[in-house]
């Protein structure tokens, strides 16, 4: 044992800084909000509640191709098709970690993560999403420009990325 540690040992020198940190912090504004009643601000982009994105038409962009419940790590989102079109688009919300995966996947930009995050429930069947409330959380949480707006911010790379870098050399066919 060195002579500091021995120091330390016997004169309780740690449990006064720990006492004078706690004194401090009495006397300091409080960190902790009172919720619902104060909100805090959610950062744009925050992965909250799913939502299946419209066209300007109002209609559904999902094509039902399956690649976001391919890549789904959880393996929560269920969709089938029937005549041409999704028939049944759901996600096991509680099995969901959030990360994004059906977003980025998404060739049509279809599926979003929007920035609610209210949405717990006493029963499982409330939190378990279907097609209808997925479709009605677009024109909730992303009205206007913001579902617009939302895959330009977030989510990259699009397919505007996707350029030729200046000097790299072009292939351009054989000539004839
Ligand atoms: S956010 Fe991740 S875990 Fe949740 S549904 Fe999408 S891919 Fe699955
Ligand atoms: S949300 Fe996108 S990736 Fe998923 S099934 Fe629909 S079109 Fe395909």
């Amino acid at each position: 044992m060195t002579v500091r540690e021995i120091v330390k040992r016997f004169t309780f020198i740690e449990i006064f800084q720990g006492m004078s940190l706690t004194l401090r912090r009495l006397f300091s504004h409080a960190v902790t909000i009172q919720y619902p009643k104060e909100r805090r601000h959610i950062a744009p982009g925050f992965r909250g509640q799913h939502a299946l994105a419209k066209n300007q038409a109002g209609q559904a962009k999902c094509v039902g191709c399956g690649l976001c419940a391919t890549i789904c790590p959880s393996q929560c989102i269920h969709i089938s098709r029937a005549k041409g079109q999704v028939d049944k688009y759901e996600i096991d919300i509680l099995r969901c970690i959030y990360c994004g995966f059906c977003v980025e996947a998404c060739p049509y930009g279809a599926i979003v993560l929007t920035e609610n995050y209210e949405y717990s429930d006493y029963k499982k069947e409330n939190i378990y999403m279907k097609k209808d409330r997925l479709l009605s959380n677009w024109d909730k949480y992303m009205p206007g420009k913001k579902g617009e707006e939302y895959f330009k911010k977030f989510w990259r790379p699009m397919s505007d990325d996707f350029g030729t870098p200046t000097g790299q050399a072009v292939w351009r066919g054989k000539k004839q």
